[in-house]
C-alpha cells in the first residue's frame, strides 16, 4: 500500500512528513509577514544643538546719586564729577 507522501512547497521534495522535514530543514526560515518597518522611527535626530552661551555675568554697576554718573566702580571714594563722597559701608 502506498504511503501517503508531501511534496514540500519550499524545497518540493517528497517526504513523509512534512512537518518534521520542514523543521529539520527550513527550520531558519521565518514567515515573511513578521517583518516590520524599522526606517520609520529612529529618523529624527537632535539637531542643532547649541552649546549654552552664559551671558556676560552682569556687572553690579554703581552711580551716583547725587549727579548720576555712571558707572562707579564699588569702592571708589568719590564721584569723579561732582566729587560726592560715597559710603560703601552700608552696601
Ligand atoms: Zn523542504
Ligand atoms: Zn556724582
Amino acid at each position: 500500500m502506498a504511503k501517503k507522501t508531501y511534496v514540500c512547497p519550499q524545497c518540493h521534495v517528497q517526504v513523509r512528513d512534512l512537518k518534521s522535514h520542514q523543521a529539520r530543514m527550513h527550520a531558519e526560515i521565518k514567515p515573511v509577514s513578521e517583518a516590520k518597518p524599522e526606517s520609520l522611527k529612529a529618523k529624527k535626530l537632535e539637531l542643532d544643538i547649541k552649546p549654552k552661551v552664559k551671558k556676560a555675568e552682569v556687572v553690579q554697576a554703581y552711580h551716583c546719586v547725587g549727579c548720576g554718573y555712571s558707572p562707579i566702580s564699588k569702592g571708589q571714594s568719590n564721584c569723579p564729577q561732582c566729587r560726592a563722597a560715597f559710603d560703601w559701608s552700608q552696601l
